[in-house]
């Protein structure tokens, strides 16, 4: 499925949480390889999240959070995990990118928690850092034993099963064909979020540190410190402003889409950003919808999660909402009016059929029948080679590939809206697409009610 996601997508997001049992971090290590073989992906460059962006965690986060760890749920229910345990499941996966474990909580947390959960999360990323500083030394040592020693010629298995993490496991099966661009969009933390969306502000090189401390940022696993603070603005600068000094590669300005008023995420984002080195990407986790994803983006976030593809395919909906402004907005005045029409277009389109200005519902009996593709116009796979009217059979028998095929549409149109809002970057009209995209999801709220 992911191949077919090609050339848009680069990389695959996990929730390292989900690798605590079946299979263990203990039971991937004892296969000898990496995540990206065990899945069959080994060209694919891997962020690894402390949360799974599908699961509401709203009522679980902070849950039996103490000083040594926090609550996780996974696939068959939750547990304990402290950062020992989490950095067990990352040098079992070895992502090429990850998040430390973080101490998340409600977005109605009280100030008192908040604190403890910005302090807490403080303590776990420094345990993570000595963590891998430890077992850098550690692979340090043995390269260099292979290298003295009698077979150094050939280097020898294990030295290079452990060199492999270092250099990066998808660079290493890439090597042969597009190392150098893979290595630079790498260091450049563009590469690597399944739902990426490399535009907003900052997100630069971070490869021009120099010594030796900056280059060891940039040895996979690269870490992206976690930003916390919940709806206090004040807590969101002071963990910024202690994770800024961290020798890490970039941030990931955690704790959002728990809960919290979403009319406060401007001035939390703008908050913690404003403390961050320009020169280092942020990845946005938590804030998943279309108009929360342009918010980020206006607000300087380089990368985010893809937890909202995946749950439009979990409901059977093909996405469509608009992705590119029209070339014609240029005349002010002209443009909402522009967006009503078209809004009120695509409206009465799809108003008898299970579909809105947004998505398109596959469950609807409207479509048992229909030889269209899922999106009208839309170059994906599923849509060149299928029909609505075969993933409505797919749905309504419960076969796998109704999920494959939506979630091949979701995630091409997903990633179309970041190119277009990547385009809007380069030609310096982010404000201006901005403007539009609000004005056309408004307009196409009131006429018709969401679904
Ligand atoms: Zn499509």
């Amino acid at each position: 499925m992911m191949e077919k996601l090609r050339p848009q997508a680069q990389g695959i997001q996990i929730n390292a949480m989900q690798f605590l049992k079946q299979p263990s971090a203990a039971q991937l290590t004892k296969t000898g390889v990496s995540l990206h073989h065990f899945i069959g992906a080994p060209r694919w460059p891997m962020l690894a999240t402390n949360r799974d962006p599908t699961l509401q965690e709203y009522g679980t986060a902070g849950k039996s959070a103490n000083n040594n760890g926090c609550y996780a749920i996974i696939h068959s229910g939750g547990q304990m995990v402290t950062p020992s345990d989490y950095m067990d499941v990352i040098e079992a996966v070895q992502p090429e990118i990850f998040v430390p474990i973080a101490d998340e909580v409600p977005g109605d947390a009280s100030r008192k928690r908040t604190v403890q959960s910005v302090d807490r999360t403080l303590q776990w990323l420094d345990a993570c850092l000595a963590r891998l500083s430890g077992v850098r030394r550690e692979q340090q040592h043995h390269v260099r034993h292979h290298q003295e020693g009698a077979d150094g010629q050939q280097g020898g298995d294990a030295a290079e099963q452990q060199q492999r993490w270092r250099r990066g496991d998808a660079d290493a099966a890439a090597e042969q064909d597009e190392q150098p661009a893979k290595r630079q969009r790498l260091e450049q933390g563009t590469d690597g979020g399944g739902g990426d969306g490399s535009g907003g502000g900052g997100g630069g090189s971070v490869g021009d540190k120099g010594g030796v401390a900056a280059q060891a940022m940039l040895e996979p696993p690269l870490v992206l410190a976690p930003v916390m603070g919940s709806r206090f603005p004040e807590e969101r600068v002071r963990s910024a402003k202690a994770v800024a000094s961290k020798p890490v590669a970039g941030f990931a300005l955690c704790g959002f889409g728990m809960g919290e008023d979403a009319a406060l995420h401007p001035q939390l984002l703008s908050a913690a950003v404003a403390e961050l080195p320009a020169d280092k990407p942020r990845l946005l986790l938590g804030m998943a919808t279309p108009e929360e994803a342009l918010e980020g983006v206006v607000q300087g976030a380089d990368l985010f999660d893809c937890g909202y593809p995946t749950h439009a395919t979990l409901n059977g909906y093909a996405l469509s909402f608009p992705q590119r402004m029209p070339a014609s907005n240029d005349e002010s005045g002209e443009g909402a009016a522009a967006a009503a029409a078209a809004a009120e277009g695509a409206a009465a389109a799809g108003a008898q059929a299970g579909a809105d200005d947004s998505k398109v519902n596959l469950w609807s009996l409207e479509y048992s029948t229909d030889k269209a593709p899922l999106v009208e116009g839309c170059t994906c796979f599923a849509c060149r080679n299928h029909t609505r009217a075969y993933v409505h059979h797919l749905l309504h028998t419960h076969e796998m590939l109704a999920s494959v095929l939506l979630e091949i549409h979701n995630t091409h149109w997903w990633l179309g809206f970041f190119e277009s809002m990547r385009e809007a970057v380069v030609a310096g009209q982010l404000g201006e697409y901005a403007a539009w995209f609000k004005e056309r999801r408004r307009a196409a709220r009131e006429l018709q009610d969401p679904l």
